[in-house]
């Protein structure tokens, strides 16, 4: 008698299924029908995983949407004004002031010697910038480069562009 190909499977699931095993060597389908049965059928498995995934996505919305309310509860404490750029940018922009900041206050004022006098004139001159790019640009800097990076960027003195100049 041969080994047969159709194997009457119960899954995790509760889900009962005939699987067609003949593409299998006859020696491994018993095995084979042994590790089915403690899977979740095909239908059972393909709506977790898109359950995953849309779980995945939702849970990426919230945490963003949590992020930018801290960040924007963050702006009106410490009186920072609104950004300036495209809708997609002045949020994003947002939040890496306040990283940018928040990692700045604790490399200078928690863990390095800056007063907290010095650190209010830093913040003043962090509020001076409002593009949103700026921010942006300047999201992986070092935390203790940031008063030398606003500096640069209020310089009154820089030289303008001018090509002829
Ligand atoms: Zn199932």
């Amino acid at each position: 008698m041969a080994v047969k190909t159709i194997w009457p499977i119960d899954h995790s699931c509760g889900h009962h299924a005939d699987r067609d095993l003949s593409a299998r060597p006859a020696d491994r389908r018993a095995g084979f029908a042994e590790w089915l049965a403690t899977q979740e059928c095909t239908a059972c498995w393909r709506a977790s995983k898109e359950a995953d995934e849309q779980d995945k996505a939702a849970w990426l919305d919230t945490k963003r949407a949590e992020e930018q309310a801290a960040s924007d509860t963050w702006s009106q404490q410490y009186r920072m004004p609104p950004l300036e750029g495209t809708e997609r940018a002045v949020p994003w922009g947002v939040r890496c002031r306040h990283q940018v900041l928040a990692s700045a206050y604790t490399a200078l004022v928690i863990e390095g010697d800056t007063s907290e006098a010095e650190w209010e004139e830093i913040e003043q001159s962090a509020r001076t910038i409002t593009r949103s790019g700026w921010w942006i640009d300047q999201r992986s800097s070092a935390p203790d480069d940031l008063p030398e990076l606003l500096q640069a960027a209020t310089d009154t003195d820089r030289p303008t562009e001018n090509p002829y100049f």
